[in-house]
């Protein structure tokens, strides 16, 4: 009697499958300088809104890149600096 079943279909990709999420990640940066087209933003978006991890790591690149632009005026981080960025945020986020 297991009426909660709970199977995987194939050729559906459920959220937050491993390659969804690549796929998504693939494309933050593009979404993020509206690069992408209206379909592919919404693909995106949605999942973002779906799939905890994602959204997650989608937070951190967009404070990155708010924090670079405040900062150097400029899209483009030194490696440096986003690295030493990405590891305050993720202190902060880790104590919290
Ligand atoms: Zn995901």
């Amino acid at each position: 009697m297991s009426t909660d079943s709970r199977e995987t279909t194939p050729g559906t990709p459920e959220r937050g499958t491993d390659a969804q999420c690549e796929h998504v990640l693939a494309r933050v940066y593009e979404f993020l300088d509206h690069e992408v087209d209206n379909a592919t933003g919404d693909e995106i978006r949605a999942h973002l809104t779906d799939c905890e991890p994602c959204l997650d790591r989608y937070d951190v690149e967009q404070a990155v890149k708010s924090l670079v632009k405040r900062c150097c005026g400029n899209d483009k981080a030194p490696d440096h600096l986003r690295v030493s960025i990405m590891t305050k945020i993720q202190v902060t986020r880790g104590t919290f």
